[in-house]
């Protein structure tokens, strides 16, 4: 049994490298929306509406922008989810964010809509976080970024854990993280030497890279097309067949 990992964007914010960051496990989970998934699920023979839990990393715009576009997607739907089904988990705060960018994005009209067609249900992660959610096993680990507060991933799906980093510096959440993975969805920001903003650079990818063997790893949130010995480099719409 596999599991299927799909990168729909694979770029930091501003480099223009790649549409900003969202993953897709099994076509049933999405780690941030940052790329328009309306646009770019249909491109991989996926649907929106099959989609059960977006988990949300951080607050940042090139990491939740396009879940109000999302949102509005799936309430204009000819074949909307059953309301409901849509679970959005992430750090405290999020229904607030999501509601005040839906509202400022595209007004109370669409909020309306959003809550009565699809009234997604809302989950509270934070640090040490290990729940079911939507057929998922999902546990939480705080990481150090430029805003808070900031979370990473692991997801188990048919026996084979796959974490996705968000934004993070080196820190004990993304190591811890590093050490229950199968498969790793890791940033790299930065090409040529350290970056500001909390983030991870190329030499410090490698070093994790050398410290976990037998993690597989992808990464994306790049800058550039890096190359580190021993990791995927991720591009747009990358999918991959993973098993344990
Ligand atoms: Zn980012």
């Amino acid at each position: 049994m596999s599991v299927r990992l799909s990168i729909l964007g694979s770029g930091s914010a501003f480099s223009g490298c790649g549409f900003n960051a969202s993953s897709v496990l099994d076509e049933r989970v999405m780690v941030d929306v940052g790329a328009p998934p309306h646009v770019l699920l249909p491109r991989l023979g996926l649907r929106i509406q099959d989609i059960e839990l977006v988990l949300l990393t951080h607050f940042h715009m090139d990491h939740i922008g396009m879940l109000p576009l999302l949102l509005g997607a799936l309430a204009h739907a000819d074949e909307p989810p059953e309301p409901g089904r849509l679970a959005i988990a992430g750090p405290v705060g999020t229904r607030e964010l999501v509601r005040r960018l839906t509202v400022a994005g595209f007004g109370g009209s669409t909020q309306r809509r959003v809550e009565e067609m699809v009234a997604p249900r809302y989950v509270v992660l934070q640090d040490g976080s290990d729940v079911e959610i939507g057929g998922s096993r999902v546990r939480s680990h705080a990481v150090v970024h430029s805003t808070c507060p900031s979370l990473a991933y692991s997801v188990t799906r048919a026996g084979l854990r796959v974490g996705f980093t968000g934004d993070t510096t080196l820190c004990a959440g993304l190591r811890r993280l590093a050490g229950e993975v199968d498969v790793l969805v890791c940033e790299c920001s930065g090409e040529d030497g350290p970056v500001s903003g909390g983030h991870l650079w190329r030499d410090e990818v490698a070093a994790l890279v050398r410290e976990h063997p037998q993690v597989r790893f992808v990464l994306n949130h790049l800058s550039g097309r890096v190359s580190v010995p021993g990791a995927l480099i991720a591009h747009d719409l990358l999918t991959l067949e993973l098993t344990a």
